[in-house]
């Protein structure tokens, strides 16, 4: 099995300097991190970073990793998306043991706290709407002003905010703000909103709450309430530190967190926000959460992309300060890596073209010996039926080759893998001139695929038997986006029309369309597949993970 315990030991970085160094100055006994999603879609592999910084790091320094997701948005969270997150995390190979949060279980202890700090001066109920607020707050080069009842008593405040939280008031109504400093350099300490109303239903508190706390309020308190050590998110967030160590200064947490940011992963030809994500689901332009196009765990696992493949591409592009583009090559690098060492081989015809091998006799049949995995003889070997009629991939010949065209052609001959040398002798067309079939010729003396008087060809082909393989269809997907760096707020205009390609003629081996097995498997010179969940008896399913390089694709067609 392979599991996170296996991936190669994590490069350094500054997140793992500082830890070291708290934990060598004895500032930390041990430490505690926490991976926070909101459960407003699914995850995606920029997510894969966050789990494996938070739960690498804790694995790493013998400490411990939270799962807390951020429920505090009730009206864009949704169970089916707390349930993926968690089989998600587990599927990456990480495990937060009994250490499963939500913010939603602090909403009592975040509520008193925010009645401390009206009490204490702190916070005020302001009645101005959004929009006022808004445009009250000022730019980066001038001050914000103060709202008219930013001196409102605290009795007053008391009671309004008690009220709010009785559901006397509607959505919008009022807010409960932190009295900081309208002329703050810094727009995030400009009496930033900590409540708000909403009669919304929350997946875990029911209807027991007409408000809710600010990401910004009940974040760092939450990180407080679990005693962690060291929170770490991305960089959007470097400039609500000072929010964040401002609200931990004014309350009696019971520890006090320190917040480092690292950049999110972005990657070419893809888009990581999950605004984009919904609307490509309920747009329908993707087929769901999982459809294989999608860059999300869910779609990635789907498409047969391993976890490890997934470690080893988050560990090699490090955690730093400065945000950055990762070339998506880098992940399809890690993909091949993994896939190539774990899949085992078989032979499949994505487009069938029919072969009669006129010397061979009518009505016989043979089993020849194919190997599993050529890196790895425990995989064993496997019996491939060959008889008279067969299918070759129909780009593995031409009726008029150009001069560095070694596959099939007239007159020219080729190994069959594991099985014979073949010539064509004859082209047969249809009405419209195309080809549906050749008739070829064998040698009998190369079984095996080797002649005995030394005579060499210059490609070996993938083929299988007409009678003994199974009809599938099998799926092939480009990249969502034509755009190396898709527009976020115009993605559409960026989606590649031929991002799916369905192939519905294609032949496998029969023990592979029987076979209920997920694991990877490669298509000899086509690439890497994974059988689908929309499979049926009679009908198998396989998403095309990934090709084979173009170089390795080569290598192979020369046998
Ligand atoms: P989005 O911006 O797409 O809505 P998000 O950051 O709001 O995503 P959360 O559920 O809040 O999504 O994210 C949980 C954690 O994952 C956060 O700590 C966040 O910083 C981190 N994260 C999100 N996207 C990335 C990314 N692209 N790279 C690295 N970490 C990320
Ligand atoms: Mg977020």
């Amino acid at each position: 099995m392979t599991t996170a315990d296996a991936a190669p030991e994590a490069g350094r970085d500054f997140i793992r300097d500082i830890v070291q160094s708290d934990l060598d100055t004895g500032k930390h006994r041990s430490i505690v991190t926490r991976f926070p999603p909101e459960p407003n879609g699914y995850l995606h592999i920029g997510h894969a970073k966050s789990i494996a910084l938070n739960f690498g790091v804790a694995k790493e320094f013998g400490g411990r990793c939270n799962l807390r997701f951020d429920d505090t948005n009730p009206t864009k969270e949704e169970q089916e998306y707390i349930d993926s997150i968690q089989a998600d995390v587990h599927w990456l190979g990480y495990d937060w043991g009994g250490n499963l949060f939500y913010a939603s279980d602090y909403f009592e202890q975040l509520y008193a706290w925010a009645e401390l700090m009206i009490r204490n001066g702190d916070a005020y109920v302001d009645d101005q709407s959004q929009d006022e607020i808004r445009s009250t707050r000022g730019t980066l080069t001038e001050p914000g002003k103060n709202s008219p009842f930013r001196d409102r008593t605290v009795e007053e405040n008391l009671d309004l905010f008690r009220r709010m939280r009785a559901g006397e008031f509607p959505n919008g109504a009022r807010v409960l703000r932190a009295r900081i400093d309208m002329a703050a350099g810094n727009i995030n300490l400009r009496d930033p909103v900590l409540y708000r109303i909403l009669h919304a239903h929350h997946p875990r508190t029911g209807d027991k709450w007409s408000i809710y706390p600010s990401y910004d309020y009940a974040h760092g308190q939450s990180d407080a309430i679990e005693g962690v050590t060291h929170s770490i998110c991305t960089l959007e967030f470097e400039d609500h530190r000072p929010l964040y160590e401002w609200l931990l200064s004014k309350l009696p947490v019971p520890s006090q967190p320190k917040q480092y940011e690292f950049a999110r992963l972005n990657i070419t030809y893809t888009l990581l926000s999950k605004r984009v994500l919904t609307e490509l689901v309920r747009g329908g332009h993707v087929s769901g959460w999982d459809d294989p196009r999608m860059p999300t765990i869910a779609g990635l696992k789907r498409r047969g992309v391993p976890p490890a493949a997934i470690r080893d591409f988050v560990r090699r592009i490090g955690v730093a300060k400065a945000n950055s583009v990762v070339d998506l090559g880098m992940l399809e690098f890690c993909i091949r890596e993994e896939l190539n060492r774990i899949a085992q081989r078989r032979m499949a015809v994505l487009r069938p073209l029919k072969v009669v091998i006129e010397n061979y006799p009518e009505g016989q049949t043979e089993e020849l010996e194919a190997i599993n995995h050529p890196d790895d003889p425990s995989a064993g070997t496997r019996k491939i039926s060959f008889g008279r009629e067969i299918y070759i991939e129909q780009d593995d010949f031409m009726e008029n080759p150009p001069k560095k065209f070694f596959r099939l052609s007239p007159g020219n001959e080729v190994r069959l893998r594991y099985a014979y040398f073949i010539k064509c002798r004859e082209v047969i067309k249809n009405d419209k001139g195309e080809i549906v079939e050749l008739r070829c010729t064998y040698d009998p003396e190369t079984r095996g695929g080797n002649a005995p008087d030394g005579r060499k060809v210059k490609a070996t082909m993938h083929w299988l038997p007409a009678a003994q393989s199974v009809k599938a269809e099998i799926r092939i997907y480009n990249q969502l986006f034509t755009n190396p760096a898709p527009e976020a707020s115009n993605f559409a205009a960026d989606l590649n029309p031929q991002s799916l390609e369905v192939l519905s003629d294609a032949r496998i081996e029969p023990e592979v369309a029987t076979s209920l097995s997920t694991d990877p498997l490669q298509f000899e010179r086509q690439g890497y597949f994974v059988r689908d969940r929309d499979s049926t008896p009679g009908k198998p399913v396989f998403n095309r993970t990934i090709g084979l390089r173009d170089t390795f694709a080569k290598e192979v067609a020369k046998g």
